[in-house]
């Protein structure tokens, strides 16, 4: 039987590992004692079929049915819950909101424009002084990233794979038309490695020999503070600012937002900084007539990117048996379904699944040989 490594245990590694284990005997190593630690717990934890390219946006699309109805047992609640995106501009930024909105309602018919005034009943905290109108994406939902992560993992082990924590690879040579792995205390015999260490994955190709996919690990801060009193925000759509400087959504009895900053930086386990939150609080106040005095909770997460911006799900071109499941920026979460199966259907029967080549999801418009 086919003996696969997976190299990382956020989403992108599980939900690789997920679909493979169907298939051949997989064993996934995450060096933290924890799967989610990096990246995947720290997201915002958004599904939207507006953000990002259009082969992004496809991977969501193209990831819904399986976030709407996974398959029986893999999740005890469900994945998606209702919220609506609404993407805002002030005065000056009516023209990137005309821009905005045949893009968006090409892929999604429902999408549509909102004036001032509707952007304001939906979410009363907005500014009316400021704001010109808005594009509400109403089928935009709230991921529970957990639930899904969690059922990705069991999944693995129900069928039949491994994961193995607490184990970074340290180590890849190529033997006998496979791969030895190492970790500090063993060494696994493998017919493909599946690189899919988040920021590390240049770092992990590297090991392997490779000349790598160029990813940019950058980091995005984001933190939690109280609503103003008095206020109901669970019905409010999440707002984010159509050239993507600020965001804001409810988050259980607080609001979550982000200043959307973009720092390049090496891999590591990455803490916020306290100018980036009070950039974010500084835009948010812009907008809204709420004050933010206390600051609840704050972190930050690495997103990692390509030139492009768009994933890489391939066979690294040079280096047979080894495959790249890379470049997540800001959407791995919701592309996780589709990045899993694209994978799966590459590595074990060496083309997409039918349903995501229909859908444009091409080894083309996804692989390697693109950066190269
Ligand atoms: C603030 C923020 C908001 C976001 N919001 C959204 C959103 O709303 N929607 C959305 O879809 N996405 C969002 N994202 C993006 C999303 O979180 C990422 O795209 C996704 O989590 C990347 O998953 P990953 O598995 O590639 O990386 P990670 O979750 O970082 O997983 C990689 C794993 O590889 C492991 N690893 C590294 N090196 C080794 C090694 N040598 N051996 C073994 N294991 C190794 C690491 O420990 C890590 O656990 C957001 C991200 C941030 C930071």
């Amino acid at each position: 039987m086919t003996r696969i490594a997976v190299i990382g245990g956020g989403i992108a590694g599980t939900s690789a590992a997920y679909e493979l284990a169907a298939g051949v005997e997989v064993t996934l190593f995450e060096q933290e004692s924890t799967c989610g630690y990096h990246s995947t717990g720290r997201s915002a934890a958004l599904f939207t079929e507006c953000y990002g390219d259009p082969i992004v946006r496809r991977l969501a699309m193209a990831s819904r049915s399986f976030l709407e109805q996974p398959p029986p047992g893999f999740t005890d609640d469900p994945i998606l819950r209702p919220r609506a995106v609404m993407f805002i501009a002030t005065t000056a930024q009516e023209s990137s909101l005309a821009e905005a909105l045949p893009g968006y309602r090409a892929m999604v018919p429902a999408v549509h424009g909102v004036d001032a005034a509707e952007a304001v009943a939906r979410c009363p905290i907005l500014d009316p002084a400021v704001i010109a109108g808005g594009i509400v994406e109403p089928e935009a939902r709230d991921i529970d990233v957990h639930a899904l992560h969690l059922g990705f993992q069991r999944g693995i082990r129900e069928r039949g794979g491994r994961i193995v924590t607490s184990s970074g690879v340290t180590g890849l040579s190529p033997e006998g038309g496979g791969w030895v792995v190492e970790t500090a205390t063993a060494r696994h015999r493998v017919d493909v490695v599946v690189d899919a260490a988040g920021a590390w994955c240049d770092a992990i190709g590297a090991m392997a020999g490779s000349t790598g996919i160029g990813l940019v690990p950058k980091r995005r801060t984001a933190f939690t503070f109280a609503p103003p009193t008095g206020a109901a925000p669970d019905g409010w759509p999440m707002i984010l600012d159509v050239d993507e400087q600020f965001y804001f959504r409810p988050e259980g009895v607080h609001l979550l937002a982000s200043p959307c900053d973009e720092t390049p930086m090496e891999p590591h386990d990455v803490r916020h900084e306290e100018i980036d939150v009070a950039l974010g609080i500084s835009r948010v106040e812009a907008v809204t007539t709420m004050r933010i005095r206390s600051v609840a909770h704050a972190w930050a997460g690495l997103r990692s990117f390509v030139a492009d911006h768009r994933p890489v799900n391939g066979w690294d071109p040079d280096l047979p048996g080894f495959y790249w499941v890379a470049g997540q920026g800001g959407f791995g979460i919701k592309t996780s379904p589709a990045m899993g199966r694209f994978a799966a259907g590459m590595i074990l029967h060496g083309a997409p699944p039918p349903d995501l080549s229909a859908a444009g999801l091409s080894a083309e418009a996804l692989g390697v040989a693109r950066l190269r």
